[in-house]
């Protein structure tokens, strides 16, 4: 018989610590930034932690699901396309995570099912239990190994007491039972408020989410009230008696003006001391400093920018929409922060410039304009109508991806006399393709293989001097990260050039323009990025892109 090729839960590394993190009534009370929020102040006492995400789906990545649905793809440097809670670890630890960090129920079972096509199990029965969460274990084991973690934090997407994530909580009960004193159970829940005010607590529904774990074997050891104010003493107290934790152990999670305060409200209530203690680890630092600074200067920040993100995805209400920037929502913030200001963002549907041309006007109120990414025909000739506006009117632009495409695709209409020009994407007949389909991408189109097949994740583009990128990045050569299938027609690039338009950034062989901009002689900023800069910005480093953006808002603002 083969052996067994994944390690049984009782034998994981000794040292490894797990933070698992669970939902308690409702989704969407920001598991993921209490997830985030948790590793950073840990990471302020000196301990090296890393953070995953189990989504409960069957898809086996992030990729195939709409933006409304289920929020931004977030892509990581190795092309992962994974779940936005993914941006936020990376924001708050400041680290660049990889594909071992993530996992959904369908990427399981397909590893799992592999396996079993490949006689691993020796002829053994695959049940459900162990065997999936045993994979859930052993990936989790390996990606602290590859972090080096010492304290992992595992978010699972979901709520307790629905189906979907029944294994996964298995395999935390698997864990806990072989390594009681090294797993800790927290649980994210929210509490509801009848009173207009929102003083009027209700703990009941988090005793249900309580009894919720226990019936599949688990206890919690920290519960965080999500409402909308402190939770009083009153309410910490009864939390403790109905849900079996000590009243320390029942931590006030109120909503926050910044997100970027979060942790420091955690800390407010010695959150750090107390997972340290319950783990039996000892700090080496404490330093929060860096981020205490951020969150003043955003709450002293009180002079306004104003900046329009233009596009299509807006018409499902403010908090999917919220959702489905959120990493172009969060690079405008760290910029503004940069810039010492405080960022407007309004959304603007583009289709409205479709039945009302005049009314791009509207886009002179901003300071800035942004248009992100995205796929598909809708709102496109708006985008183009408003790329247009913003070029002739000097407003300063940043384009996203789609938003460079379309850039170019409006430069080579208006300014480079290529009438009808077009992305194939939207017009395969048009009679000049400035935008087309990367060659090795017709394969999986004509295939149907769409799942991970576009250009994704981190690739190196060299910086030409004496241009708007150079004077932001300030070096010759960077990595940023994709998520494309078409790119600039290199037909088309020498005569958009003797027109005027500038390809600042490339692939190192020259071959795929990575950055298009306008010079400063014709407009204060104008840039365009076939790459996706959000993905890298960091509230403690502040995308270069954004930031010089951002910068410029700030100076059309004054
Ligand atoms: N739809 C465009 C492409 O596939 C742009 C993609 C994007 O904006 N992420 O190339």
């Amino acid at each position: 018989m083969k052996k067994p090729t994944r390690a049984p839960a009782g034998s994981s590394n000794k040292r490894i610590k797990y933070i698992f993190v669970v939902g308690g009534v409702m989704s969407g009370v920001g598991k993921g930034i209490t997830t985030a929020s948790i590793g950073k102040i840990l990471q302020a006492r000196g301990i090296r932690v890393t953070a995953m995400k189990i989504d409960p789906y069957v898809n086996v990545d992030a990729g195939t699901m709409n933006p409304t649905e289920h929020g931004e793809t977030f892509v990581l440097d190795d092309g992962m396309e994974c779940d936005q809670d993914m941006g936020n670890y990376e924001r708050f630890l400041d680290k660049d995570l990889s594909r071992a960090n993530y996992m959904t129920t369908g990427s399981i079972y397909l590893e799992v099912i592999q396996r079993e096509r490949n006689l691993e199990f020796g002829g053994k029965c695959v049940s459900v239990v162990p065997y999936i969460p045993l994979e859930v274990i052993s990936r989790i084991n390996r990606a602290a190994k590859l972090a080096n973690a010492e304290v992992v934090l595992i978010e699972v997407g979901g709520t307790v007491g629905e189906y979907e994530n029944i294994l996964f909580l298995e395999a935390v009960r698997m864990l806990r039972s072989a390594h009681p004193e090294d797993v800790l159970l927290c649980l994210v829940s929210y509490i509801p408020s009848l009173s207009a005010g929102g003083t009027e607590l209700k703990t009941k529904p988090t005793q249900h989410a309580v009894r919720d774990l226990n019936s599949v074997g688990l206890q919690t050891d920290i519960i965080f009230g999500r409402a909308p104010v402190p939770l009083d003493k009153k309410r910490k107290e009864k939390i403790s008696l109905m849900c079996g934790v000590t009243e320390d152990d029942v931590i006030s999670s109120p909503n926050a003006d910044s997100l970027y305060d979060v942790p420091l409200n955690f800390e407010k209530e010695q959150l750090s001391d107390r997972i340290l203690m319950k783990l039996g680890l000892k700090p080496r630092a404490h330093d929060l400093a860096p981020w205490k600074a951020l969150s003043h200067t955003i709450r002293t920040s009180t002079k306004e920018v104003k900046i329009g993100v233009v596009g299509k995805y807006f018409d499902s209400g403010d908090f999917m929409l919220a959702d489905s920037y959120i990493s172009v929502l969060e690079a405008i913030r760290h910029g503004a922060a940069a810039a010492k200001r405080k960022p407007v963002i309004e959304w603007i549907e583009s289709e409205q410039f479709e039945r009302d041309p005049v009314s791009v006007k509207q886009l002179s109120r901003y300071d800035g304009i942004i248009v992100p990414g995205g796929f598909g025909a809708r709102g496109v000739e708006g985008k183009i109508t408003a790329i247009k506006y913003i070029r002739e009117h000097k407003i300063p632009y940043l384009g996203l991806c789609y938003g460079m495409q379309l850039a170019t695709v409006e430069f080579a209409r208006h300014k480079a006399g290529l009438k009808g020009a077009h992305t194939t994407e939207i017009n395969p007949a048009t009679p000049y393709p400035v935008i087309d389909i990367m060659p090795d991408q017709k394969k999986n189109m004509a295939d149907k293989s769409f799942g991970a097949t576009m250009r994704l994740g981190a690739y190196p583009a060299a910086i030409e001097e004496k241009t708007v990128a150079f004077g932001a990045y300030g070096k010759h050569l960077i990595s940023e990260r994709h998520r494309h299938r078409y790119e600039v027609n290199p037909k088309y690039i020498e005569v958009l050039r003797q027109h005027g338009l500038v390809f600042s950034g490339f692939s190192p062989d020259r071959r795929l323009m990575e950055i298009m901009e306008l010079p400063k002689s014709v407009h204060p900023f104008f840039v365009g990025t076939q790459f996706h800069p959000e993905l890298k910005s960091r509230p403690l480093s502040p995308h270069p892109l954004f930031r010089a953006f951002m910068k410029a808002a700030a100076e059309k603002g004054k």
